[in-house]
């Protein structure tokens, strides 16, 4: 973060600017930076380090999401959770992963003109992604709601299975797992706040600011 190195007005020089350091913003800069170009991500919310999170829901849905966590529509008909905290959603979501269906990319190609998403590279990129963040469907533990839900299912017939996601520890007792939309206080989940953001490369850079009013 380069907020506290900055104390006078000043000059600022990048190939490429990154407003919001979400699902979409981090990648989009790793990505940037990974190919050679110094980048600038602009993110509105704030950073918060493992400690400085409490896990205290209250105090999260203040500190992490967008207005405290009741974003609806006009009406108010629909309420729309919305990460606002550095890493976007991807710091507090439920880390399920789930591929965009063939269908619906066709449906998008065929019926929308968004004729990218049914490309291979489109694909490439999906499996890219799910590689980056280490998404699994093997292994994955259940907390006793789940274990019930799924025993119900089961004995009423229909088929189960566990949704891919992207925790870095999905055993038994996985410290934090079940509280992650609190704040991943233990770092379990591949979040953009840790994975892009840690994206090995050596060619470019990625700076990150957190700025004063939205852009
Ligand atoms: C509690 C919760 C659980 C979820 N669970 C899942 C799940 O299990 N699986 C799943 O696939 N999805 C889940 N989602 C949804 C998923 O997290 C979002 O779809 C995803 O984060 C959207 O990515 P994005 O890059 O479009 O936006 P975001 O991740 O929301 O990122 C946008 C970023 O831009 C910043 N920003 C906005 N405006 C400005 C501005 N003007 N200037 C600077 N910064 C700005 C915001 O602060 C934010 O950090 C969940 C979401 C929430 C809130």
């Amino acid at each position: 973060m380069i907020n506290s190195s900055i104390t006078a007005d000043t000059s600022l020089d990048f190939d490429a600017v990154v407003i919001g350091s979400g699902c979409g913003g981090a990648v989009a800069a790793a990505e940037l930076a990974c190919a050679g170009h110094r980048v600038l991500v602009l993110e509105k919310g704030k950073y918060f380090s493992l400690s400085g999170m409490s896990g205290v829901e209250g105090e999260a849905l203040d500190q992490l999401y967008e207005r405290g966590g009741i974003v609806s529509t006009e009406d108010t008909g629909l309420a729309v959770l919305v990460g606002g905290t550095f890493g976007g959603g991807s710091a507090v979501n439920w880390a399920c992963c789930l591929r965009t269906p063939d269908y619906v990319r066709q449906e998008w190609a065929t019926e929308h003109g968004l004729k990218r998403f049914a490309t291979v590279e489109f694909g490439d990129a999906l499996d890219a992604i799910c590689k980056r963040i280490n998404v699994t469907s093997t292994g994955i533990s259940h907390n006793r709601n789940n274990e019930l839900f799924i025993d119900g299912c089961q004995k009423a017939g229909y088929e189960v299975e566990d949704a891919p996601q992207n925790m870095a520890d999905v055993s038994p007792g996985a410290s934090g797992a079940g509280f992650i939309c609190a704040g991943d206080r233990n770092e379990i989940t591949q979040s953009m706040t840790y994975s892009p953001a840690r994206c090995s490369c050596s060619t470019g850079s990625c700076t990150i600011c957190r700025s004063v009013q939205s852009v």
